[in-house]
């Protein structure tokens, strides 16, 4: 069996672990042999070819959990399309785009997804673990390379297209908050850029919903805005047939998330092919025909199924298991229960409102009068610019109402929306979850071990989102609030931090309430739902808690989608707009599952 090593250059911080920790405990350098060495970038480098299974001790050593030493599957017979460097991430195969069709790519942070759309768009030139050994790269080019790699397949066909240069591409990164470092100007002007043609950049505008920032700075508009202008940007490219989508669908509120799906399918024609990285299974389901599973170690390597059709790959996705490569790549599967035993719901308050009102600059917002029962969790659901978080503020005692009071004199602990402000660069993560350290559960769950070292401004999103999320849960409150927890997250964390939070307010007796924009996290966690609606940055109005399938009838009714549980999975799924079962659903006002 194949093995490789790697050594994950971000995690990697010598003066962290003492100075190069591997390098004084690997049994191989103990003996003279020289596995871990001072690399010429300043980090540890590991010598793949003498490094035996006696270095398991040093991968477990190292506290930033930098060093892969892993076994590849006994059917990866082939090389890598590409390796960073001698010992950095492989991927070994790629998704590549079926004309006509959305292609959805799905797998966890750190597999490779970005890398391989980067190949795809031709703005990474693969070099098959060749130049990255040091090893001579002979005369074919990358192109004919590929061709060859992929004899026999959908895959052979599209390179000969790519070497005729019959294939252009447009590509909507997956950090579009890059944007305004890079941009100074409206977003008017920034589409001038890759289209001159007005009336067309007004339909695109319209049917993203930005024709009203189009004269606005890019470095004005708010996230959700940016995304949709970034992703209009993408499709005004002129001439493109295949386009990249990178995660569409971050910062944007569910009903932006339809929206964008519907305009993304509407691209897909026979000449033309769309792919799509999503993390939010429901808008996967709903936007892709087919989907690849990427799999493999996060960090160490990734492997791209075939395409399966959306529904099959995501149930798949879920087992954690491909039948057809008999190829386990979870050892655990992920289930949903067909109808969840409903928990009858307390009476004892925890917190009282009555109608309250605020207006913040030319917005303004009402609550009508509620409560928040003891024990359960309330998931919060609404489109951007409502007030969601601002109510979440009132709550946590941040802000005051203008009219009506909170009666909340419990014990708060709250996880805010925007993480990055909130923290000095400087800090380490060790200091910000001092009390989160003795609780092995959330240490586990949030995979929180490899952080501890790090500085804040050293985390990625998604890793200083589950700092923040540890943080708050590990604090002794009565309430707690969690404002869009699922941000940065992929798919299995979100999953994770779902079940987290539902288990210890289950396990502790407390309560609750969670904002955010993905649907299935919300399904699964909320006994009772708050919905949000309104003009957004007009005005909003908020009722609630309601019961599940109230609420959940009121808000997807609003946003003229019904949701159907997977035969197979039991997951959400949003059925076909004009299908058998929607029209069904509609006529009994049966918007949301029972
Ligand atoms: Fe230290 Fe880990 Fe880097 Fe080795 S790989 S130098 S142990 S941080």
């Amino acid at each position: 069996m194949r093995r490789i090593a790697v050594i994950e250059k971000d995690k990697c911080n010598p003066q962290g672990c003492g100075g190069y920790l591997c390098i004084r405990v690997s049994p191989g350098n103990r003996m003279g042999r020289e596995v871990f060495v001072v690399g010429p970038d300043g980090k540890a480098q590991v010598n793949e070819e003498i490094c035996t299974d006696a270095e398991s001790i040093t991968v477990k050593k190292c506290p930033f959990g930098a060093i892969h030493m892993v076994k590849l599957p006994e059917k990866l017979t082939e090389k890598p399309v590409h390796r960073f460097g001698v010992d950095g991430f492989s991927l070994f195969s790629l998704p590549v785009p079926v004309f006509g069709q959305v292609n959805g790519i799905l797998g966890i942070n750190g597999i490779g997804k970005s890398t391989a759309v980067k190949v795809i768009a031709q703005l990474l030139q693969p070099n098959f673990g060749l130049a990255a050994a040091g090893k001579a790269d002979g005369e074919k080019k990358p192109v004919d390379k590929l061709i060859q790699m992929f004899k026999g397949s959908e895959a052979q066909v599209f390179f000969e297209k790519v070497r005729d240069g019959k294939i252009k591409v447009s590509m909507k990164p997956q950090a579009v908050d890059a944007i305004p470092k890079t941009f100074k100007g409206t977003a008017m002007q920034l589409l001038h850029k890759v289209c001159g043609d007005n009336k067309k950049i007004a339909a695109v505008a319209e049917s993203l919903d930005i024709g009203n920032v189009l004269e606005t700075g890019i470095n004005q508009v708010s996230g959700g805005e940016l995304q949709r202008i970034a992703i209009a940007a993408a499709v005004l490219k002129s001439n493109a047939n295949v386009y990249l989508f990178d995660e569409p669908t971050s910062y944007l509120d569910i009903k932006q998330r339809i929206k964008v799906s519907s305009f993304i399918r509407e691209l897909a024609k026979p000449e033309i092919a769309v792919v799509a990285v999503e993390h939010d299974l429901i808008v996967m389901d709903y936007l892709a025909d087919s989907v690849h599973i990427m799999y493999g170690e996060a960090g160490a390597y990734g492997i791209s199924s075939k395409p399966r059709p959306a529904r099959t790959a995501i149930n798949t996705y879920l087992e954690g298991y491909i039948r057809e490569d008999n190829m386990r790549f979870r050892q655990h599967e992920i289930k949903f229960e067909a109808k969840p035993p409903k928990k009858a719901i307390s009476k004892e308050s925890l917190v009282k409102w009555g109608s309250i009102g605020k207006k913040l600059g030319t917005f303004r917002f009402k609550i009508a009068a509620g409560e928040l029962p003891k024990r359960h969790v309330i998931g919060v659901l609404g489109e951007n610019g409502l007030g969601k978080t601002s109510f979440v503020k009132m709550l946590s005692g941040e802000i005051k109402p203008d009219n009506g009071e909170i009666s909340a004199n419990v014990r708060i602990s709250y996880k805010p929306q925007y993480i990055h402000s909130t923290e000095p660069g400087d800090k380490r993560v060790t200091d910000m979850l001092a009390r989160a350290q003795s609780d092995a559960q959330l240490m586990a769950k949030l995979e929180l071990e490899p952080l501890l070292l790090k500085k804040v401004s050293e985390l990625s999103g998604g890793e200083l989102q589950r700092v923040m999320i540890a943080r708050c849960l590990a604090e002794d409150a009565d309430l707690y609030l969690l404002d869009e927890p699922a941000a940065y997250l992929d798919v299995e964390q979100r999953i994770a931090v779902s079940k987290l939070i539902r288990e210890r307010m289950d396990v502790h007796g407390k309560t609750a309430l969670v904002v955010d924009h993905d649907l299935l996290l919300i399904d699964y966690i909320s006994d009772l739902l708050m919905v949000f609606e309104g003009q957004p940055a007009i005005s909003g109005e908020a009722n609630g808690p309601f019961e599940m399938e109230a609420g959940m009838n009121h808000f997807l009714k609003s946003l003229d989608i019904t949701l159907r549980r997977d035969k197979d999975s039991n997951r959400p799924r949003i059925n076909s707009p004009g299908s058998r079962l929607e029209r069904e659903q509609k006529a009994e006002g049966r918007y949301y599952y029972s």
